[in-house]
């Protein structure tokens, strides 16, 4: 028999904006020892905006943005979003491109006009080139995740993609610290010195950059050796992680499909206050129930 503080705490949660698949999970949720939290989506708000296109000698933005929009057309990445605005902002028309696919937490590829397109992280063994290197080195990078476009193997520009910390993120850390969870590590697939700053401007107590997807399962399934892991994520990067987790919660509102299947629990608005609410409430159920 399910304790009474136990279905209670569920429908406590529900009214919250929280919905928990069983007892079972909000039981583990009011243990939680460890959490791992995704960036993009997750502490931020996940509507990031292109503030700065920067090119390779001889390419114009505009180029620039037609040959990323191109690609981007057919991704569900937040990311993609942002650069069609920023084409769309330019002027830019968007032709169609063939063969397109998209490796979660990487990036998509497809051919444009007979060249080869490659928009997201920076293509592996890649250096950082001299023309980008200068916009590192002024500092304008604070926060910003760096979309690369490469044509044909070459890299041709960099997208600067802006979006804001929750402005609710440092309190709702701050309960979850409070309501006895341990450690709460940032688990991201974007840049080491962007997420090293958001950790930072979280009180986090640790980060982990540059994670694949697969690093992130095993990174969930190292952290459950010693402890009860909750993993909350928004993005299709995210989803095989929340499945392996203890307890796996996506954030519904704007987050993939993939995310809300693979989660034990969901975030039905789109707010990250509903986390603590939620560890506060399982903590209690808990509590009576023993
Ligand atoms: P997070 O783990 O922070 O939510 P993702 O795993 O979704 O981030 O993405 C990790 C990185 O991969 C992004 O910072 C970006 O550089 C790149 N990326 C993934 N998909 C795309 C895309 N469709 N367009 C541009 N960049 C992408
Ligand atoms: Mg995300």
């Amino acid at each position: 028999a399910v304790p009474i503080a136990v279905t209670g705490g569920m429908s406590r949660a529900s009214r919250a904006g929280i919905v928990v698949r069983d007892g079972a999970a909000l039981e583990l949720l009011g243990r939680t020892t460890t959490l791992l939290l995704d960036k993009t989506g997750t502490v931020t708000e996940g509507r990031p905006e292109i503030t700065d296109v920067v090119c390779a000698p001889g390419v114009t933005p505009e180029h620039a943005l037609r040959l990323a929009a191109a690609v981007e057309q057919y991704s569900l990445h937040v990311l993609a979003a942002a650069v069609l605005r920023a084409a769309s902002r330019a002027g830019v028309e968007v032709h169609s491109a063939e063969d397109v696919s998209e490796s979660p937490g990487r990036g998509a590829t497809g051919r444009v006009g007979g060249e080869t397109v490659q928009v997201g992280r920076i293509p592996a063994g890649a250096e950082v080139p001299e023309w980008a290197s200068a916009v590192l080195r002024r500092g304008r990078l604070d926060l910003a995740t760096v979309i690369w476009v490469t044509v044909d193997g070459e890299l041709t520009a960099a997208l600067l993609g802006r979006d804001r910390i929750r402005p609710d993120a440092v309190r709702t850390m701050r309960r979850l610290h409070a309501a006895g969870v341990r450690r709460v590590v940032l688990l991201t697939g974007d840049r080491v010195d962007t997420s090293t700053e958001v950790a930072a401007m979280l009180g986090l107590d640790e980060v982990q950059a540059e994670a694949t997807p697969e690093d992130k399962i095993s990174r969930v399934r190292r952290e459950g050796e010693h402890g009860t892991v909750v993993m909350v994520g928004d993005g299709i990067n995210d989803a095989p992680a929340l499945a392996v987790a203890d307890v796996g919660i996506a954030l519904g509102s704007r987050g993939s499909t993939a995310a809300v299947q693979s989660a034990d629990a969901v975030i039905v608005d789109d707010r990250i206050d509903r986390l603590a609410d939620a560890m506060e409430i399982a903590r209690r159920a808990r509590r009576v129930a023993s």
